[in-house]
């Protein structure tokens, strides 16, 4: 029977270590501040723009939260980033994503300054990742996944990990923090062209679901003992639920279970560490540009 790795208790560490953080980055008369952007009303993104500035206001970040409308336009919405661009109280912007389909998504996320880009999408903080400098920003879920590994005593040196997926958001970052020095584990990337992809994760001592697709990774894509990181949020129609719908992994959870070494929960795994990882992200770009 799999451990299940708490991610809720991990981001609460990861979060107590933001609060002390802060606390000596107000006393040296810096408040960190966050500007969150949402395009439209995509009720997933309200609800994760929602928990962000949440959190921000329980640990005493300043935050900003602008509604664009679901029919603005690529200028406004650079216009509204380089006006947070320029202003000092804002050290971290993100842009919600995915915005509605007239915007221009990479362009955008291009005109992110740099040192304010808490997602770590831009090209400069993905070539750092890619160049393992420390001084750029790595994106919040991958950069969750690593310390919900660390925090669950996985060895990663020398482990063969499979991260199923490729996006620049999850799949490809992941892959790199795996592979790093220091990290050292053997990396095989998965994607929706890969062949018979169940005996290429019985191979994994690390399997990283991020596929978009409920339930996908069952128990005949396992090795016996693995540990399985569960990155997929999916809303699954469900009648005796009070929304409506529940929320599942990309990893059939009771199946695995039995035959795991240890597996993160959908809710209450990854999502908790994404949002805190940010957290981090935003206090660092407040102690690089004061
Ligand atoms: P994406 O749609 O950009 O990428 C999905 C990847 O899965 C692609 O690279 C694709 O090649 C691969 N794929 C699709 N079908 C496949 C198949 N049949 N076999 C193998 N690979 C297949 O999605 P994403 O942004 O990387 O997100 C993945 C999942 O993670 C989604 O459920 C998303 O909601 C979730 N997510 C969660 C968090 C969090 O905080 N927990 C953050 C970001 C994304």
């Amino acid at each position: 029977m799999a451990t299940i790795i708490d991610g809720k208790k991990v981001a609460e560490e990861v979060l107590a270590e933001c609060a002390g953080e802060i606390a000596e980055l107000k006393e040296a008369g810096i408040t960190p501040g966050l500007a969150v952007v949402l395009v439209g009303e995509d009720p997933a993104s309200q609800v994760y723009v929602n928990s962000k500035v949440r959190k921000c206001a329980e640990l005493g970040i300043h935050s900003e939260k602008i509604v664009l409308s679901k029919e603005a336009t690529q200028e406004e919405v650079l216009e509204t980033v380089q006006r947070l661009n320029a202003d000092p109280a804002i050290h971290g912007i993100l842009v919600q994503s995915p915005p509605p389909p007239q915007i221009h998504e990479e362009e955008i996320v291009r005109a992110i300054e740099p040192a304010k880009d808490v997602d770590g999408f831009h090209p400069e903080n993905v070539a750092k990742l890619a160049l393992e400098d420390s001084t750029g920003f790595v994106p919040c879920t991958p950069a969750g996944c690593m310390r919900l590994l660390k925090a669950a005593g996985v060895e990663t040196s020398g482990a063969e990990a499979v991260v199923v997926g490729r996006s620049m958001i999850v799949g490809k970052p992941m892959a790199l923090l795996l592979m790093a020095r220091g990290s050292d584990a053997t990396v095989t990337v998965a994607h929706s062209r890969t062949k018979d992809l169940a005996a290429v994760c019985r191979r994994a001592d690390i399997i990283v679901a991020a596929v978009g697709i409920a339930e996908f990774i069952g128990a005949d894509f396992v090795k016996e003992g693995a540990t399985i990181i569960d990155v997929g949020i999916n809303r699954v129609e469900d009648a005796s639920a009070k929304r409506g719908y529940r929320l599942c992994g990309d990893v059939a959870f009771d199946e695995v279970l039995e035959k795991a070494g240890a597996v993160t929960p959908v809710p209450g795994g990854v999502g908790p560490m994404t949002i805190a990882m940010l957290m981090k992200n935003t206090i660092k770009a407040a102690k690089a540009l004061g």
